[in-house]
């Protein structure tokens, strides 16, 4: 067979048209399980792109932010050091001092303090006000330690203005090198705040500032109690500091919430700069079409099974009554014996197949002894019963699976015996007669020996012009022959080669 031809026949099979049904939903399930997890794979870059920009866009706004304080603090620094300065007025020195500090509306505060923390002068204010800033961290940090530079300090509550400040400061040497005072200029924290809240970033997401010792210098969303807490124990801020700028997923200490954070250093200062977005929201558009897609697709799939198991079902519950029908169309339905269609098939092969292999083959053709009688005096009902003790007995006679029993007609029933000569075939009647002798039908008051049977043995292979009628039409004339000569006996047809006459018929059991 060619393959078109195969294929052909296969998909005409029912059974691969279910277990197509059965198994096309999974293909879909695959499929859609796989776009699914791209989709997922596209909220997280878009995730991890958009991080990135705004890590970019903030930490070069502070960066510059920073940029100017420092210039305006190197500028207070050497004008410090012009000579002349430390002699001029002091509405003079005022304005040389500061010619080149910047004011801008986050800029807070821009401070000299002289050796011992005092304000000598201040940028945006004639005279000073007066202060003292000899506890502050900065102050100390420069006055014991030369040649830091920038320092960025703790964040702080203006002693001036109130307001929450984050500082950067210069120190100012002495002609001799010993500490001369510090200049301080200061951010407002709510410089970042308006920068942050810009940012949309989800429910969970979060922006922070830290100085590089852990200190947290300003948080968005903003919480007063989390400005100035130090998390340098925190795994995720050893990450931090662990490389100038990267990306990762890690639990919050603060409120441990899974989040993706990206992160860097501003500039060359010692800050670092981070964008988390919560886990959740960075799939939360996802999910929520996983969840329909998934739903749907769920519910397509396993209507399809179904569907395909049921008209598989249907298919299986048609099968099997076609098969009964079969079966009832070859069985006899009083006895449950084999029916005359059911004989006439295996009679015709079991004959062929006698004549090919040269086996001998044996018919015994049964009838009951004046049923008509017996159908009167008891009843019909009685007779059927009757009819059913007498396949009972018969079945009973055989063994060989290739045996068969069938009822051919109303009261006549033929045993047919492949692989069996006449010998054999004259025990099996024998064994007949003794089964029905012992037949009662206790409730219509038959008793044992009252029913009789006569049997017309005819056995060989190939018997009169090898037609399987011939055989039949012996057993059946033998079956007269004992109905001839008395009843309830069984008459052996010759061998062919006896000439076939029926005087010939030999009486084996009476
Ligand atoms: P014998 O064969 O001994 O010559 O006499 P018989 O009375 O058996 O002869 P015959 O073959 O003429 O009668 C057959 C009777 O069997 C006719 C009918 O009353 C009865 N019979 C045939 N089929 C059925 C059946 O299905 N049920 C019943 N109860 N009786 C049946
Ligand atoms: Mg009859
Ligand atoms: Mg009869």
């Amino acid at each position: 067979m060619d393959l078109p031809t195969r294929l052909a026949q296969r998909f005409r099979s029912t059974r691969t048209w279910i277990a197509l049904g059965v198994l096309a939903p999974f293909g879909m399930l695959a499929l859609s399980g796989m776009m699914l997890l791209d989709l997922r794979s596209d909220a997280w870059d878009k995730a991890e792109q958009t991080s990135k920009n705004l890590l970019q866009v903030i930490e070069s706004d502070i960066a510059r932010n920073v940029e100017i304080i420092d210039l305006s603090l190197q500028a207070v620094v050497d004008n410090l050091k012009a000579p002349g300065v430390a002699q001029a007025a002091p509405e003079l020195r005022q304005l040389v001092l500061f010619d080149r500090a910047t004011t801008a509306r986050d800029l807070g505060v821009l401070l000299v303090l002289d050796e011992g923390g005092d304000i000598v002068a201040e940028a945006a204010a004639w005279p000073p006000r007066k202060g003292n800033y000899a506890d502050r961290e900065y102050y100390q940090v420069h006055r014991d330690r030369a040649g830091l530079g920038l320092h960025v300090g703790r964040p702080v509550v203006s002693r001036l203005t109130g307001e929450r400040m984050m500082n950067f400061s210069r120190r100012i040497d002495k002609p001799d090198g010993s500490f001369g005072g510090v200049v301080v200029g200061t951010i407002k924290l709510a410089y970042f705040n308006r920068l942050f809240e810009r940012l949309g970033l989800g429910q969970g997401g979060a922006i922070n500032l830290y100085r590089a010792d852990g200190t947290r210098i300003m948080r968005h969303p903003f919480v007063d109690a989390d400005i100035g807490a130090n998390i340098a124990d925190a795994p995720t801020f050893r990450r931090f500091v662990g490389a100038p700028s990267g990306a990762f997923t890690g639990t919050s200490v603060r409120d441990g919430v899974e989040r993706y954070y990206a992160f860097t250093r501003v500039g060359d200062l010692p800050l670092v700069l981070n964008v988390a977005l919560a886990t959740d929201d960075i799939e939360a558009g996802w999910r929520a079409k996983a969840v329909v897609v998934g739903a749907v697709l769920l519910l397509l799939c396993g209507l399809t099974a179904t569907l395909s198991l049921l008209f598989g079902r249907e298919l299986r519950r048609r099968a099997a009554m076609q098969a009964e029908l079969a079966r009832l169309s070859v069985t006899d339905a009083l006895t449950g014996l084999a029916n005359r269609r059911r004989f006439d098939e295996v009679f015709e092969t079991a004959w062929a197949s006698a004549r090919r292999t040269g086996k001998p083959l044996s018919l015994l053709m049964v009838d009951a002894d004046h049923f008509k009688r017996l159908n009167d005096r008891y009843g019909h009902a009685v007779g059927d019963a009757v009819l059913r003790g007498l396949a009972g007995c018969l079945a009973a006679s055989v063994h060989r699976p290739d045996d068969l029993v069938a009822r051919v007609g109303g009261e006549e029933f033929v045993l047919l015996l492949p692989d069996t000569d006449e010998d054999g075939a004259a025990r099996v009647a024998a064994k007949v007669h003794e089964a029905v002798a012992s037949l009662s039908v206790a409730a219509a008051g038959i008793g044992p020996g009252a029913v009789t049977v006569s049997v017309g043995l005819a056995s060989g292979a190939g018997r009169g012009g090898a037609e399987a009628g011939a055989l039949y039409q012996a057993a059946d004339a033998a079956l007269y022959a004992a109905k001839d000569g008395g009843r309830n006996q069984t008459r052996c047809a010759p061998a062919a080669d006896d000439g076939g006459r029926p005087a010939a018929l030999r009486l084996v059991h009476a």
